[in-house]
Order: C-alpha cells, then structure tokens, then sequence
C-alpha cells in the first residue's frame, strides 16, 4: 500500500508533467552563466530553429545561446530562458527531458520554446483554440502529438506571429476530434 509520503511525491511528479512550465525571467540576476559553453546535445535543436528562423524570415541568428541540463528548477519548471543580452543560457530539468514519456517532438518544442524568449524576445502567449494552446509560446508545454500535424502551422506562429493558419488548423482538428 502507498503511504501518504509516496502518494503526494507520485502526484507532484505526475504535476510536473502535466503543467510543466517555462520560467522565464524568474532567476537570480547574480548569478551569470551558469555554463561556460552548450551541451553538444542541443546543437541539433539550434540548428533546426536556425534553419526554419532564416526559411520564413531570412534572419539569422547571430546571438550565442548555451543550452544545458540542470537536476532542479524551481517547481513546476521545465525550463528556464536567462536573457543577458549578448549571450543567453537555457536551462532544461534533466528528469523531464530524459523522460520516456516525452516524445522527440515535445522535446523540440520545449528548446524553440525557450529559443523564443532567448532569440526572438517573445514573451508568453496563452491563447487557445478549444483546449490546444495557438502558440508554442504557451506557458505550459504539453506533449501532445498535434505539434507534430501542425508544426508549419505552429512555427509560422513562433517566428512570424501569424495566427490564422494555426487557429483554422486547430479549429478544423477540434471538429474532426471526438
Ligand atoms: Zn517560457
């Protein structure tokens, strides 16, 4: 049987999932970079954002983000963007990214997530069409497979702020959607 111990840490995990959010500009200004370069693992994501960034805008990224994995962020948080101007720094919960229950999918949306805030100054956008967020630039990142049915949707939303397809393509989603 479970002891009441058990049975809180089991639903604050199985919490930190479900509304695992961003922290953006949450952190201690004293303490700069916490990592002098990026885990090679996330050059993968950069690049991808780097690529789709410059095929829809023709910009290019010239700012330096280190991306790297920490054991803890304040509750709730999956990750976290530090903004310090020429340089940024992300952090990612290492539970949470080595998950099995996070798909690939989630995972590039949680890195471009933070990239928004760290590359492109966007702050968070909390709309909803039904109950799916019109931006990945929501505070909770879900994972869900629709990022991956409307991803051209979803990053023409990340780097152009157009919202229409995404609204018409989750709007047409929810109807077919029992
Ligand atoms: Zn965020």
């Amino acid at each position: 049987m479970f002891s009441l111990k058990s049975f809180v840490k089991i639903v604050a995990f199985s919490l930190s999932f479900i509304l695992a959010s961003c922290g953006k500009g949450e952190y201690d200004k004293e303490k700069l970079f916490e990592f002098k370069e990026s885990n090679p693992e996330f050059q993968y994501y950069q690049d991808a954002f780097a690529k789709e960034l410059f095929a829809r805008s023709g910009r290019v990224v010239l700012k330096e983000v280190r991306i790297n994995l920490v054991e803890k962020l304040e509750l709730g948080r999956i990750g976290i963007c530090k903004d310090w101007g020429s340089v940024g720094e992300i952090l990612i919960r290492r539970d949470w990214w080595e998950s099995e229950r996070i798909s690939d999918d989630t995972r590039e949306k949680l890195i471009f997530h933070e990239l928004g805030h760290c590359l492109l100054s966007r702050g968070h956008y909390d709309e909803k069409v039904g109950n799916r967020p019109v931006s990945i630039m929501n505070t909770y990142v879900t994972n869900d497979s629709i990022y991956r049915a409307l991803r051209e949707d979803y990053l023409d939303e990340l780097f152009l702020n157009q919202r229409s397809s995404i609204k018409d393509s989750l709007s047409v989603h929810a109807g077919t959607e029992r």
